[in-house]
């Protein structure tokens, strides 16, 4: 009988001793990181918990692996796997360029409904930064997964759908589009989706008794996509959890910005804003929710500034499965070489354990991670930025973080 985990009808894990992850290793730099962040996973939940608990990784097809062996970039077998056993992990896939999909990640995150992007960036010790103040950085971003411009409707100009779409526009409005030469892109955001990304980021904030949540919005200017999605946060805000939140309109009206005991503050900002906010003041900043473009490109900054992306982890999910995976890509120039920094992959790792509940385990890593980077035992892209450092192997940093367990 396989060790599969199931779902309560509240949404939580039921999770077995031994359960079975899937895992797909990702293409370029993805075998080197996934084969170290296994050893390191392997060991963490060993040193948690002896020999009564353990991840039995199954492997599942997707990228370039998959197109040679079955001609299909993202097989439905592997979909169907992800569902079936409901936490998986993967590294990096390539983005097949000129043919195939527009990107498997986003396919596998569109096909499984993953709609919470989370992102975690907390920063580590030790880790070398180009911010004055990086101790104060820790922050998680939920990033709406599943439309947004990421929905991939999009028509290249001159084509019959680009002009279909050209004198629809120039009928209904005032613009004078130009019919042949114009390139569309639609940018859908639903109040469904909305609001199912920000009751989830509020949920966290309020398990994990965070400070507050930001909403991150360009609504000034898109009214009705980044502007719908200011007002339909604030309405889950305030309608679905009102005991626990406060805006921060409220907290300078009615309570002399001085923030009621328990309460959590629900702001927003504007995207650009956002952006000099979270490098000027990082302590005020806390959970932030975004549509999927802006969640994009905030994600990648804040990794830059704790570290960069081989130190960044996230999980994609859903009300039915989780994929926690690599945010950086498949880094191809280093394929092979055994080099790159697998701490994406671990961290990701370290977030799928606490997903299951397995919180010891995750400290684990946590701790050994925190140790390796003090003694300045790290990757090129640390070593690099570290005076004095070791530098140290993708499979020699695994191993260096399985040697230090405790
Ligand atoms: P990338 O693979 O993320 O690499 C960009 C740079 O980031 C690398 O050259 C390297 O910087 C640094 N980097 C990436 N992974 C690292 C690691 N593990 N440790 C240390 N540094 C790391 O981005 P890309 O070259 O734009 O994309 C390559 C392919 O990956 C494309 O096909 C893209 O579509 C795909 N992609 C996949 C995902 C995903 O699977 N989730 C995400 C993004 C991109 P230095 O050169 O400075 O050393």
């Amino acid at each position: 009988m396989e060790n599969i985990i199931e779902l309560n009808k509240d949404g939580s894990l039921l999770v077995p001793d031994m359960p079975v992850i899937p895992y797909i290793p990702g293409d370029g730099t993805g075998p080197d990181i996934w084969n170290a962040a296994r050893l390191v996973l392997d060991a963490a939940v060993k040193t948690a918990y002896k020999n009564k608990k353990k991840l039995v990784f199954k492997k599942i097809l997707a990228g370039e692996e998959a197109f040679g062996q079955t001609g299909e970039w993202l097989p439905k077998e592997t979909l169907k796997q992800i569902l079936k056993y409901k936490v998986a992990i993967k590294g990096p896939l390539t983005t097949p360029v000129g043919h195939g999909m527009r990107s498997l990640n986003v396919a596998i995150r569109q096909e499984l409904d993953l709609f919470a992007c989370i992102r975690p960036v907390k920063y580590i010790p030790g880790v070398p930064s180009p911010c004055n103040e990086p101790e104060k950085i820790d922050m998680v971003i939920f990033r709406e997964n599943t439309e947004d411009l990421y929905l991939g409707i999009e028509w290249e100009a001159g084509t019959r759908q680009a002009r279909d779409a050209v004198c629809f526009i120039n009928q209904k409005t005032s613009k004078n589009l130009d019919e042949g030469t114009t390139g569309i892109g639609i940018k859908p955001i639903s109040e469904k989706n909305t609001k199912r990304i920000m009751r989830k980021a509020i949920q966290f904030a309020i398990d994990h008794n965070r400070k507050n949540v930001t909403i991150m919005h360009k609504g000034n200017i898109m009214k009705f996509t980044e502007g719908a999605f200011l007002k339909w946060g604030y309405e889950v805000g305030k309608n679905e959890f009102k005991d626990s939140i406060i805006t921060e309109q409220n907290l300078r009206d009615k309570f002399d910005g001085k923030i009621p005991e328990g309460k959590i503050i629900l702001k927003d900002r504007i995207a650009d804003n956002m952006f000099q906010q979270v490098l000027s003041r990082p302590s005020e900043y806390d959970i932030i929710a975004a549509p999927n473009l802006n969640g994009d490109y905030i994600s990648d900054l804040l990794a830059a500034m704790v570290g960069g992306l081989g130190l960044a982890p996230g999980a994609n999910i859903g009300d039915n499965c989780a994929v926690f995976e690599a945010t950086h890509g498949t880094a191809p120039k280093y394929a092979g070489l055994d080099k790159v920094n697998p701490g994406s992959v671990i961290l990701s790792g370290a977030m799928m354990l606490d997903h299951l509940g397995w919180h010891e385990a995750s400290k684990v890593i946590h701790s050994t991670l925190q140790k390796a980077i003090l003694n300045k035992k790290v990757t090129y892209d640390l070593a690099r930025q570290i005076p004095g450092a070791i530098e140290l192997k993708c499979s020699e940093f695994a191993r260096e973080l399985c040697a230090s367990m405790i």
